[in-house]
């Protein structure tokens, strides 16, 4: 069965409207200490060709070992996007000449990768969904990297990736929008997350996609594609396709057609260019790797993977909103990044009262404490506010020791100097003041000097807000808001 069509963005050309139709290729870093065939290390940033085994250096004679770990994080994956695991895949190589590759092949998986169709629900505004279709998903191996500007007349080659693990996952043709598309890659980078099978870093490379676009009229036939490589920012691959699409309306309209192509996107101009055409396309001459038996594991293999998989954002926000009554928005917001959802919980795992006081630590987390953090272009992990004061926050206002007004004042207080909550509200005086005689002269004296509008009053109920109002400034904040309430009521005789 098909899900209804998520709502989403069409183009106006001088003919009428026109669809997007996107497709993604995600290479994701998978995870792990060593590399997909050989026990050299993954770790970012060592010494140009300090990580590089002999199986790396493609030396006569070396033979590639499967790293068992790189299999189960593919494996992972495959469960977080609900897909089909194979039990039998087989590693291909994909042939093709480049300096920054000495084996002069890439080991891949072609026609059996270890992982088949699956889905990706993706967040949409508005609190909408949709879902995306997974393709597949293989392993393969990464390059190393040419560096042409440390010399002027040489290029200099650093190997330290050559061989790294990558997953890559495809997806249908079901994207439909830039929305859509960037959704899609923040959704899938969070899962992959969750699952601590790939660290999502973009700007280190971890994660970067190619970007299949084309368009059609609504409804028509998939149209040809352009495919933009290698896109490892959100935000560009938003305006890559928007450019690219509206690249190709343009050639459609004035009659043209358009070239299956490979194109690159210049951030600077805006604007995507050729690289090279279908033609020019490589024959890799894909045949099964003879160094490598085809991959085999068991079901039970898997079933105990999938047993042992952290809860995904989808499941913990389903949670979230039955469990808390969470609205569905507050819930994708707090689960959308791993670390948030683990904040959010500490939090809730330190409240005195978790039933009563679970929505406001939402409120809480989201707009106070995000708010804040995005003021000062902070992460969450270095949050000044640890989760134990804020639910120490959470739990005064919950109890009735402070008001909500005086809460925002103490959380200042704790970002600025740190402290115990408990013991600040002691020491600076901030107690919330139920016990009304302290101030019911202040109360005769407001009610007083305003006859006209304590008059009013019993036919205009809306003026004893102004009322509480008041006395709540004159308290300094302090008083109980309710208590102020029921003294004005009955001194007004409402
Ligand atoms: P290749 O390996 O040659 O790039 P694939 O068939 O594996 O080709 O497709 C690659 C990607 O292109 C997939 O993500 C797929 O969804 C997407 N795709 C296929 N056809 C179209 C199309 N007509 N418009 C946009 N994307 C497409
Ligand atoms: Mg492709």
């Amino acid at each position: 069965m098909n899900a209804p069509a998520a709502p989403h963005k069409l183009l106006k050309g001088s003919t009428g409207d026109w669809e997007m139709v996107i497709g993604l290729e995600v290479h994701a870093q998978v995870t792990s200490n060593a590399k997909l065939f050989s026990g050299a290390s993954t770790a970012f940033g060592g010494e140009p060709n300090s990580h590089v085994s002999l199986v790396d250096a493609a030396m006569p004679g070396m033979l590639p070992v499967i790293n068992e770990e790189c299999v189960r994080q593919a494996v992972r994956t495959g469960l977080g996007l609900n897909a089909q695991i194979n039990l039998r895949s087989v590693f291909d190589r994909k042939n093709y000449f480049y300096p920054d590759s000495p084996q002069g092949y890439q080991i891949s998986q072609y026609k059996s990768p270890i992982v088949g169709e699956g889905e990706v629900v993706v967040e949409l505004d508005g609190g909408k969904t949709a879902t995306i279709g997974i393709e597949r998903l293989h392993l393969e191996q990464d390059a190393g990297k040419l560096l042409h500007d440390q010399s002027p007349t040489m290029s200099y080659v650093d190997l330290n990736r050559c061989g790294v693990a990558l997953m890559e996952i495809v997806s249908k043709p079901d994207i439909r929008d830039a929305e859509q598309a960037k959704a899609y890659v923040t959704k899938l980078r969070s899962i992959l997350r969750y699952l601590g099978t790939c660290d999502g870093d973009m700007e280190k490379g971890s994660l970067r996609a190619d970007v299949n676009v084309s368009v059609r009229k609504p409804g028509a036939p998939l149209g040809t594609r352009c495919e933009i490589k290698n896109m490892n920012s959100i935000t560009f691959i938003g305006q890559a396709i928007e450019y690219e699409a509206r690249r190709q309306i343009e050639i459609l309209e004035d009659g043209g057609a358009i070239d299956q192509e490979t194109r690159l996107y210049d951030p600077n101009k805006g604007e995507t260019r050729s690289m090279r055409s279908k033609e020019e396309a490589h024959d890799y001459r894909y045949f099964p790797d003879p160094d490598l038996l085809p991959l085999e594991f068991s079901q039970s293999f898997v079933d105990e993977l999938k047993a042992e998989l952290p809860e995904l954002p989808d499941q913990k926000k389903t949670r979230f909103v039955a469990d808390l009554g969470l609205s569905a928005y507050d819930a994708s917001v707090l689960v959308a990044e791993r670390e948030s959802a683990v904040f959010y919980e500490t939090v809730l795992e330190k409240l005195a009262n978790r039933a009563r006081d679970g929505k406001v630590a939402a409120n809480w987390v989201i707009n106070e404490l995000f708010g804040r953090l995005n003021k000062e272009g902070r992460d969450i992990t270095d949050s000044p506010v640890d989760a134990a004061q804020l639910s120490g926050i959470i739990d005064l206002i919950g109890e009735g020791t402070i008001s909500g007004k005086i809460a925002k004042d103490l959380f200042e207080i704790v970002w600025q100097e740190g402290g115990d909550p408990r013991a600040l509200v002691e020491s600076r005086g901030m107690k919330q003041v139920t016990d009304l005689s302290a101030i019911e002269k202040v109360v005769d004296d407001i009610i007083a000097a305003n006859p006209d509008k304590a008059a009013q009053v019993k036919d205009k109920p809306q003026s004893l807000g102004w009322f509480v109002g008041q006395v709540m400034k004159a308290s300094g904040g302090k008083a109980n808001p309710q208590s102020v309430n029921e003294l004005l009521k009955s001194k007004l005789g409402i």
